[in-house]
């Protein structure tokens, strides 16, 4: 439920929301989202810090340059945000530094308590990271109030996983020497972030980093800086010591990132967004062998087999595919279905994409919001067009909407040829891509003929089709009979070029943990001597 302190501050417009499990949170509405005025808006907007936040403190950037953000849905100005320079990135690198020493050595159940009220005040404040993110980013306020909860999780998981950081003690195969192994913090973090889910990854990464003892500096994503910095308002409410958070926005990103990355103070690296940059990341952090974690793109298959259950797949489909508008690295980019049921599925399917609404997210029925921004809506078209020019049907969609915002319909193509370069590149919009397939061999072949491999989704009802595709199907996650799979509890992560590394899970805090060992002498040693 809304809290009425929550409420009271947000107008009380979302007073009939109900806190949504994730995956519930895109096609199965039953919750009344009541829109919020332009007046709750602009409240809510002016009530943000929007300067640099560095040791404690916010301020201007060195230049006093500042940035706009956009509202996708309107193409309008939301506010400005100070815009950091690479003298800006230094200072915070000195920050998260100098707080390294004693942030590390805080007692783990400290850390905890902080993220346990930092999960309590953003519950709190639903309301307010939810209208923020779809403000900034465009998608619908049932979809945002999905990602609170998501990105709240984390903290919630961290602050308990942050006492449990441990060793092991043992005596060695000779029986003579002991082995101590511990862990102790990284070092100061550099974190990137991409703008498709701002409140979520930046948990996903501050939150075990916190746990474990780790300063960090952040770079949000230029066109959703706001709820980042909403984010590190609260922690500073918290009780967050200075220094050990420090969050840089800045239209500069390779200025001001670069030479942090080449900075010994510097020991570890976590970044999500593209494989491309991604890659070159990848290249600078090589000069001083820094830590990495990389969430990188996706390009997720969902396989139907002949004996799925058509409703739930198509049900499932809607989560994978339409969840955040397609712009996730988890979405569902080919649809690979067994000739069998492959019309059937195609044509419910588009029946169900072609009846959601598409509207301002901040609209009280809006099912789909604005993609980020032009750039991104003329690559979808570009490839919806390269599939129809290659042989696909357009079964619903196809064409951009008129009017002011980036919006993109809900669009399924039946049909796609291998070739078409839909079935080979991140869409990240709401398209469905539907390809057939004869027998299982053929499928995993499909699935697996990518240089991505973070997520994939099959409906089957055969346990030892699933048995064998855990095995086969080449990704870092495998959802079975599910449209979502990320869960806190969960390790987060890909293989071959959709990454390095796992967020969420027992494994996200080991991200920013060192082992440490330490050879000890036979402690029976003295008795033998004497
Ligand atoms: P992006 O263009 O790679 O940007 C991600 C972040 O990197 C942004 O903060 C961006 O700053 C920054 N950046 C860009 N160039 C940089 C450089 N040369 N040096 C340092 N930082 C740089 O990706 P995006 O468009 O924001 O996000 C979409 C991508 O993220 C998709 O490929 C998606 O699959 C991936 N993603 C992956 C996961 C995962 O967990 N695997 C989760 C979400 C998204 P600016 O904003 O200033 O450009």
């Amino acid at each position: 439920m809304t809290k009425p302190s929550a409420a009271a501050r947000s107008g009380g417009w979302l007073a009939h929301a109900r806190e949504s499990d994730w995956p519930e949170t895109t096609t199965e509405r039953s919750e009344v989202i009541v829109a919020p005025t332009a007046e709750n808006e602009k409240q809510l907007i002016e009530s943000l810090r929007t300067g640099l936040f560095i040791d404690g403190a916010w301020r201007d950037s060195s230049n006093g340059k500042t940035f706009d953000v956009e509202d996708p849905a309107t193409a309008k100005v939301l506010t400005t945000v100070a815009d950091a320079t690479p003298e800006d990135g230094q200072a915070a690198l000195t920050a998260a530094h100098a707080a390294q020493k004693s942030w590390g050595a805080t007692a783990p159940r400290e850390r905890a308590e902080i993220l346990r009220r930092a999960f309590e005040t953003v519950t709190a404040r639903a309301d307010d990271f939810a209208l923020l993110m779809t403000l900034e980013m465009g998608k619908p306020l049932a979809e945002a109030r999905g990602e609170v909860t998501y990105g709240a999780e984390f903290l919630r998981w961290f602050s308990e996983e942050a006492a449990r950081i441990s060793g092991r003690y043992a005596i060695a195969p000779d029986g003579k020497a002991r082995l101590m192994v511990h862990k102790r913090p990284v070092g100061p973090s550099l974190f990137i972030t991409p703008w498709n889910f701002p409140l979520a990854m930046a948990t996903r990464k501050i939150a075990p980093a916190i746990a474990a003892g780790c300063t960090m500096v952040v770079k949000p994503a230029t066109m959703t800086p706001l709820t980042t910095l909403l984010f590190a308002s609260v922690l500073e409410e918290v009780g967050l010591p200075a220094g050990v958070l420090n969050v840089i926005p800045t239209t500069t990103a390779g200025k001001v990132t670069g030479p942090l990355i080449k900075d010994e103070r510097l020991r570890k690296l976590s970044f999500t967004g593209s494989t491309e940059v991604g890659r070159s990341l990848l290249r600078d952090a090589a000069d001083q062998v820094l830590r990495t974690s990389m969430e990188l793109g996706g390009n997720a298959p969902f396989l139907v087999f002949e004996d799925a259950d058509l409703d739930s797949a198509v049900d499932g489909a809607m989560l994978a595919k339409m969840r955040n508008m397609g712009e996730a690295c988890t979405a569902a980019n080919r649809f690979i279905v067994h000739e069998s049921v492959a019309d059937e599925f195609t044509s419910r399917l588009a029946e169900r994409m072609g009846s959601l609404t598409v509207k301002r997210g901040t609209e009280q029925d809006a099912e789909v919001g604005p993609l980020i921004d032009n750039g991104s809506r003329e690559k979808v078209q570009e490839l919806v067009d390269d599939a129809v020019s290659k042989g696909a049907k357009v079964h619903t969609g196809g064409q951009p909407h008129d009017g002011a915002g980036y919006f993109y319909p809900p669009t399924v193509l039946g049909g796609v040829t291998r070739g078409a370069r839909i079935l080979d590149e991140e869409v990240f919009g709401p398209v469905a891509p539907v390809a057939t397939f004869t027998d299982e061999d053929e499928a995993v072949a499909m699935a697996n003929d990518t240089e991505f491999g973070l997520v994939a989704y099959a409906y089957t009802r055969d346990v030892n089709r699933t048995l064998r595709l855990a095995d086969t199907m080449e990704s870092g996650m495998l959802g079975i009979n599910v449209g979502v799979v990320s869960n806190p509890a969960a390790p987060f992560g890909g293989v071959k070029q959709s990454g390095l590394g796992r967020e969420g899970g027992f494994e996200g805090i080991e991200e920013f943990l060192e082992t440490k060992y330490v050879g000890l002498s036979d402690p029976f040693s003295d008795q033998q001597k004497a």
